[in-house]
């Protein structure tokens, strides 16, 4: 690496000033007031329009010209499309949040300090301006655009921009020929770098750049379709279709009565008009409350709600599906290191003295910086830089003094890493990598061999990750130019050896009580690791996968063997084993491609390049937050803090937000069977019209579609759950135990409520019903209905309707605001509601008759059910 000084602060500031900050300006959103007009698009809300018409056409024909019941459904109208409106906004806000926080990868540069040595720092991306020194490798993201200084091997990822799926190689000369836009010594913004490494001076940031010039963007997250969503749609039309086809028949048998009992005649009058028109509305209404509009709503509102909590406790989704796929994850193949350990490593033993040789091979023949302790890049060579800083050298002294003329950079696939210096007027070659890989490529006598062996075997036993060093003495005399594979291979034998270090790594503190958790909630875990088998072995021993019972035969794999298995044997062994070592990311792959084939939901974590497939391929990819940008393109959630504890915890806000769907779908059916069996069976056994107004029941649809939905969707995350087996993405969403429930309470709210009409019918026949026993059934409706919602939110677990009811701040809101509004309508309702004002004591009878016939019946059925099963 030459000497660049890169730029200091003031530098930074002005060029910044100068040529703006690296942020692409935001795609232009809709206004808010055109979301909210597009409202009033939505079919439901025209029917509603459609029957305000009809209802103003009906009072203008009708003697009494009562404008009221048109106002009551406008007000609906208005109401409906703003409350929903202010969902979807708020929904909208939160993916805005995703969206910015999707861009605050970290990048190296190099940057001036105040003596003006070029020192390695790690920014933000967005942190960028022109002039500064770009350090990119395998992986990275391009964060702005610019020209290549130096390249090793390079290859570049250009799809994002021109669509070529091929990756083109980019060198560091000018090549005047290529004076194209797409030249091979530039490198722009958002395109990634699929091999080699290279530095680079930014030329162009944000919108100056290629990519902010065609204002094209990296995917945005909407409030896209997902599995479950189109399930729901389905679902929410089949209940449609159904209350439509209950609606009609309520139409039929109310005009059936009329036409019996004289009220509509025969003839073509005005008159009969206005009743006809009336009746239609009516059955307009009751077809708005029983198709579910708001089962769309409460997915995104849940989908969005929990994307921002679940940020927040360090899981990024980047695509929708991933919450709900998260929830019903079976098996996770999880990487140890950085996952299941806290990727601090540290050189804790050394077989050979560290000499100049030694010291040099871990300098020079290796990719990482040191910022003070801090490391940037791979953390294994940032240990041997930490080592080497103990023994007293410095490693950017002994890099000054080498000139790197070629390099073959670390991959898991190959697991040695080799790079060609002068130093001094000699030519070196340098390896480093797995100890039997670099053994291999020794001149090491047989009995040296064993004995290494043997130090090597009593490390890896400790769960230590072992790294073995070798160099060779290269004729200096000729100019090295490019070097073909074969060549590599051949200078890459008869190596001198140079002993191993041992590398520890913690685990993390939490693993242990996540991996509990996944065993109780029915998940496997198969360790993935590119170590030894016995090194992954005792990791996982220590995090508590690998059990007593567990035998190296059965439960553990090396990649090599798994590949040599046929379809037959390996499906077998992908079942059965916990831990894969030395595996390769072809393994990796294979394992996930065969779970997945014998029916098993995989989520898979990933943080290098190599890992893109098997992430593309797994139901959830999992993305380390260090891992690099071609890991996280290909992820569908990024755990920020690396941590497999993270994993768990999506798993359980995956889980929960089916619940809190599940929750909300039993609320409104319970409502709607209980509305549309008293629309269908009330006048008959009445003998009257329908006893809840139109205005009524477009209130109470408001509180099933739009406020129980907000209710519902802010129930954060359960820990219960995960004592509950994964369910299949075959199952239906209305469970048995739902559906129970269901036409329980649906037929009983209708059952206390017409025993209160029929009662009233009975001790004044001859009146009718008066607006007295109206107004109470109506409140006594919508007082079961409020209690059923407490009821609701703890539906499927063993908690009482208080447990957690104070975290949940929207919960409680719109719990009062319901019961504050129908105190306002039956106080204030009047003609438009038909209500009059109730006595205290009525409204504390209606309270506690409401609360014993919904509480106390769910408290008792819980009871029954708490030992047997606990799921939904
Ligand atoms: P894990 O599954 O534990 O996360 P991994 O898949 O990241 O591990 P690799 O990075 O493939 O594992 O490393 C496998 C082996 O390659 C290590 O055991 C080590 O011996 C060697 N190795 C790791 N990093 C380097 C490196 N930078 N240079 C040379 N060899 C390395």
């Amino acid at each position: 690496m030459n000497f660049y000084r890169g730029l200091n602060s003031k530098e930074v500031e002005s060029s910044r000033a100068i040529h703006g900050s690296n942020i692409l300006s935001p795609p232009k959103k809709n206004p808010w007031y055109k979301l909210l007009l597009d409202k009033f698009k939505e079919p439901l809300i025209v029917v509603l329009i459609i029957a305000a018409a009809i209802s103003l056409l009906a009072s203008t024909l009708s003697a009494e010209e009562s404008y009221l019941e048109s106002l009551g459904i406008i007000a609906a109208i208005f109401l409906a499309t703003f409350v929903s409106f202010i969902n979807e906004y708020k929904a909208e806000k939160e993916f805005d949040i995703l969206n910015k926080v999707k861009d605050q990868a970290l990048v190296k540069v190099i940057r001036a300090e105040s003596v003006g040595e070029g020192k390695v720092v790690q920014i933000k991306k967005s942190e960028v301006v022109v002039g500064d020194y770009v350090i990119l490798s395998a992986g990275d993201q391009i964060p702005a655009d610019g020209t290549v200084l130096e390249a090793t091997e390079l290859k570049v990822d250009e799809s994002s921009l021109n669509g070529e799926s091929k990756p083109s190689s980019k060198f560091a000369e000018k090549v005047s020929e290529y004076a194209s836009a797409f030249s091979p010594n530039k490198l722009y913004r958002d395109t990634t770098i699929s091999e080699g490494e290279c530095i680079y001076i930014v030329e162009a940031v944000g919108d100056a750049t290629e990519i902010g010039k065609t204002a094209r963007h990296a995917t945005e997250i909407t409030g896209v379709q997902t599995p479950l969503s189109k399930q729901l749609s389905k679902l929410g039309y089949k209940i449609g279709k159904a209350g439509m086809l209950i609606s009609g028949m309520t139409f039929l048998i109310l005009l059936i009565i009329e036409l019996a009992n004289g009220t509509i005649g025969l003839q073509f009058t005005a008159d009969n008009l206005t009743h006809i028109l009336r009746l239609l509305i009516f059955t307009i209404t009751l077809i708005v409350m029983a198709v579910p509009e708001g089962l769309p709503m409460s997915i995104s509102l849940s989908l969005a709600y929990s994307m921002r909590r679940m940020t927040r406790q360090n899981a990024l989704v980047r695509k929708m599906h991933a919450c709900e796929t998260m929830g019903e994850v079976t098996v996770i193949c999880t990487d140890k290191t950085g996952t299941l350990t806290l990727n601090k490593m540290s050189v804790v033993y050394s077989s050979r003295v560290i000499d100049d040789t030694i010291a040099n091979g871990m300098a020079i023949n290796s990719t990482a910086f040191l910022d003070g302790e801090h490391i940037i890049g791979n953390p294994t060579e940032g240990a041997l830089l930490n080592y080497l800083k103990e023994k007293g050298y410095s490693y950017r002294q002994l890099r000054k003094e080498a000139v790197i003329e070629a390099k073959i950079p670390f991959s898991s696939q190959r697991k040695y890493m080799a790079t060609i210096s002068m130093i001094g007027g000699k030519r070196y070659l340098f390896m480093k990598g797995a100890p039997e890989i670099v053994i291999r490529s020794c001149a090491i006598t047989e009995e040296d061999k064993k004995s290494e062996l043997e130090t090597l075997n009593k490390n890896w036993e400790k769960g230590m990750r072992c790294l073995a060093f070798a160099f060779k003495e290269l004729d200096s005399s000729s100019d090295l130019g490019t070097i073909e594979e074969q060549e590599w291979a051949a200078m890459l034998q008869n190596l001198n050896y140079c002993g191993f270090v041992a590398i520890q790594d913690p685990i993390r503190e939490d693993v242990a009580d996540a991996v509990q958790k996944c065993a109780s909630a029915g998940i496997d875990i198969k360790i993935v690791s590119g170590d030894t088998s016995k090194t992954a072995i005792e990791i996982a021993r220590q995090c508590g996968i690998w059990g007593n019972s567990d035998t190296l035969e059965l439960n553990s794999i090396t990649g090599e063997e798994f590949a040599a298995l046929n379809e037959e044997e390996a499906m077998e062994a992908a079942k059965r084993i916990k831990v894969m070592s030395r595996a390769r990311p072809t393994d990796k792959m294979r394992l996930v491609m065969l779970l997945q084939k014998s029916g098993e939901i995989v989520a898979v974590t990933g943080d290098g390049t190599n890992d893109a497939p098997a992430l593309n391929y797994a139901n959830v990819g999992v993305a380390m937050g260090s891992g690099t940008s071609v890991a996280k393109e290909s992820s569908d959630i990024i755990v920020l803090n690396d941590s497999f504890s993270t994993i768990v915890t999506a798993i359980e806000w995956g889980r929960s937000i089916y619940h809190n769907i599940q929750r909300f779908i039993y609320f409104q059916l319970t409502v709607n069977v209980a509305a549309l069996l008293t629309a269908l069976a009330g006048p008959l056994i009445l003998n009257e019209e329908f006893p809840l107004t139109i205005t009524q029941i477009l209130w109470i649809n408001l509180i099933m579609d739009t406020l129980a939905a907000l209710a519902l969707a802010s129930e954060p995350s359960d820990s219960e759950v995960m004592r509950e087996r994964p369910r299949s993405s075959r199952d239906f969403i209305v469970t048995k135990r739902m559906m129970k429930g269901i036409l329980l309470y649906g037929t009983l709210m209708f059952a206390a409520g017409l025993f209160f009409l029929k009662y009233e019918d009975i001790l004044h026949p001859s009146s009718g019903m008066s607006t007295l026993y109206l107004t109470i059934f109506f409140t006594f409706f919508v007082m079961m209905q409020l209690w059923n919602l407490f009821n609701v939110r703890v539906f499927g677990t063993s908690k009482s309707i208080l447990k957690g009811l104070g975290q949940n701040k929207t919960f409680i809101a719109i719990a009062l605001i319901i019961l504050l509004l129908q105190i306002v309508i039956v106080n204030f309702g009047g003609a438009l509601f038909r209500t009059i004002p109730l006595s205290p004591l009525v409204w504390l009878m209606i309270a506690v008759v409401s609360f014993v016939l919904i509480v106390p019946t769910e408290a008792l059925l819980r009871l029954r059910k708490r030992q047997r099963n606990r799921s939904l």
